[in-house]
């Protein structure tokens, strides 16, 4: 059974593809907005595990994803991103200290 709701069809109860539970779901591969915020699970699950999930294109009953298993993927997708801007400054801090390594050490010689 569907129910459309302002932000995107809900399936009440589905079958989770990403846990395997029954319960309310949304559709994978069906664009939804959280917080202003346009979102497809499918997508955020290739972009963050590169995982390919099979039959996206079948019945809409078997591409569901629990609320669960949503706060999970944005979750996954945040510690990503802050996994990433850490990476970025780590690395800054890193050319930095070459720079200024080799700054003293040019001085040294002169
Ligand atoms: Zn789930």
């Amino acid at each position: 059974m569907s129910v459309k709701k302002g932000k995107g069809p809900i399936f009440d109860p589905g079958l989770c593809r990403c846990c395997g539970a029954i319960k309310k779901c949304r559709i994978l591969n069906v664009e939804y907005e959280s917080f202003g915020q346009k979102e497809v699970y499918s997508d955020m699950i290739m972009d963050c595990f590169g995982l390919l999930l099979s039959h996206l294109d079948g019945k809409p009953s078997e591409r569901l994803i629990c609320a669960t298993c949503v706060q999970r993927v944005r979750d996954a997708i945040l510690f990503r991103q802050q996994v990433l801007k850490c990476e970025e400054a780590f690395l800054q801090v890193k050319m930095y200290d070459e720079e200024t390594k080799g700054k003293y050490f040019y001085i040294i010689l002169v």
